[in-house]
């Protein structure tokens, strides 16, 4: 992993107030932070919702910046949203970038930031768009590779939500494991603080990612949260994140003890038996649904039908309960297995018809 390679040091840590307000403040916070962070950060330029909030300093903060990396010795970094911002990082020597989550949206500006970021391979981390769309983001890695940028890590920030829901971002870490499988080469960090929206949610979803074995976090902390002129309630205290990333339970990814190992590998076997024996009853189910085909072909009667697959979500709903199975990891399992009943039905009759 790049980020491993870089530091060699997991989890990766990288925080800073959301926004760079004053030198004062700038100053204040790094040097709070600075002996557990691997990277400072600070907005610059700020992406905001609705106009006549505070939209950032501007290049100005550049300079506080520079201040950080010479002071402080610690390498910093800030979101970048255009070509001119860009090019005024790198000639501040900025260490890294971000890309946010309003700007992967959109593939003409991320093409715009990498053609301003050609022949410098400093490393750009990528927020997913806020849409939850994981090809989009996806496809901003592969813009940014095109110009031939390849230092890349990818920034978890959660997923815009309509649906009331304690977060200000719904994590939504199904999507993640998928970007990582498909993924495995990219580096991959949370940012809690924009799932969150609240600092009091940062320590657990920090515990969440490092259980779901992402490499670093990007957490937003100030010197005085309550004084901050953007994402006030995220921000947290040098304190709050010197305990939060210290009371970090890391657990470990690779198996090394033989025991454990062949404890695990014990309860795997079982596992795969019941996978097998899992396949083996689809079969046969399938069989089933193959002579359903037929008959409804030699009798007129439609594949789909809405009555009964009320009364399979009822019955498998109400057997689940019992089981104790979590309600919905039944339903979509019954989703999926409807739906391609219903799709082999549409061929076998459509084959039938041909004859
Ligand atoms: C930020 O990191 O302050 C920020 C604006 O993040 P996002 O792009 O994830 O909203
Ligand atoms: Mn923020």
């Amino acid at each position: 992993m790049l980020i491993n390679k870089l530091e060699n040091k997991k989890p990766f840590i990288i925080s800073g107030p959301c926004s760079a307000e004053s030198e004062q403040q700038v100053l204040k916070t790094a040097s709070a932070i600075k002996p557990i962070v691997d990277v400072f950060r600070a907005g610059i330029w700020k992406p905001r919702t609705k106009p006549n909030s505070f939209e950032g300093v501007g290049e100005k903060g550049l300079n506080w910046l520079k201040k950080v990396q010479y002071e402080f010795e610690i390498k910093v970094c800030t979101e970048v949203a255009t070509p001119r911002h860009v090019e005024a990082c790198l000639k501040s020597e900025i260490d890294m970038l971000w890309i946010g989550a309003r700007t992967t949206v959109n593939p003409f500006y991320v093409d715009e930031i990498a053609q301003a970021l050609k022949g410098h391979d400093i490393p750009i981390f990528i927020k997913n768009p806020t849409h939850p769309d994981i090809n989009l983001w996806v496809g901003a890695f592969e813009r940014l590779k095109k110009y031939g940028i390849n230092n890349l890590i990818a920034v978890h920030r959660g997923f815009y939500n309509d649906t009331s829901s304690i977060f200000r971002n719904e994590p939504r870490w199904e999507k993640i494991i998928k970007f990582r499988k498909a993924n495995p080469q990219i580096p991959i960090i949370c940012d809690p603080s924009h799932i969150s929206g609240n600092s009091k949610y940062v320590k657990d979803i920090c515990q969440i990612a490092m259980d779901l074995d992402l490499d670093g976090l990007m957490i937003e902390s100030h010197y005085d949260p309550k004084t901050a002129l953007s994402d006030r309630q995220q921000q947290i205290s040098p304190k709050n994140l010197i305990d939060i990333i210290n009371g970090l339970i890391l657990r470990s990814s690779e198996l090394t003890d033989n025991n454990i190992i062949s404890q695990l590998q014990s309860f795997r076997n079982v596992i795969d038996n019941y996978d097998m024996k899992i396949l083996e009853l689809l079969m046969r189910r399938e069989d089933i649904i193959k002579q359903i085909a037929n008959l409804k072909h030699l009798n007129g009667i439609t594949v789909f039908q809405l009555k009964r697959w009320f009364e399979i979500l009822e019955t498998r709903k109400k057997k689940g309960q019992k089981l104790d199975l979590d309600e919905n990891f039944v339903y979509e399992i019954f989703e999926i297995i409807h739906k391609y009943s219903i799709l082999k039905q549409t061929k076998i009759l459509q084959s039938l018809q041909l004859d």
